[in-house]
């Protein structure tokens, strides 16, 4: 399952987990490196792109550090651009405080028409089953 919301970002809000931009530079990573030094795992985001020379195509990799996999400023890092910080998957008494969060990165952000017409339909569908299952009830 592919998040909606935020189909190439790390999303946890809807209980998703997809990554691909890279937190620390903002573009887009090829794979994420995992690298053990005395027991404990560091993360890489590896940027692989294809440079020109000439007549021939160079294969460039740039690597962005993470920080340990165990780390808080690493997790909190990769949900840093929607501001949500991770909590799990949503609870109960969480669900008011994820879509605070959501209505502060709408004000605040400039989305493109095809995310905030995802985001549109996607709050759509949540009043729809909230009125279904509590107003009619
Ligand atoms: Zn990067």
């Amino acid at each position: 399952m592919v998040c909606q919301v935020f189909p190439h970002k790390c999303c946890r809000v809807f209980g998703v987990l997809v990554v691909k931009v890279c937190p620390r530079c903002g573009l887009e990573y090829s794979y994420i490196e995992r690298r053990v030094i005395g027991g404990r795992a560091y993360l890489y985001a590896v940027h692989v792109s294809k440079v020109r020379e000439g007549s021939r195509s160079k294969r460039k990799v740039r690597k962005c550090y993470l920080g340990p996999e165990d780390s808080y400023e690493y997790v909190s890092m990769m949900h840093e651009r929607e501001g949500i910080r991770l909590r799990g998957l949503v609870r109960e008494d969480r669900a008011l405080e994820y879509f605070d969060t959501l209505l502060n990165y709408v004000v605040s952000e400039d989305l493109n028409r095809e995310l905030a017409l995802k985001l549109i339909s996607k709050l759509k569908e949540v009043v729809k089953v909230l009125e279904e299952k509590y107003l009619r009830g």
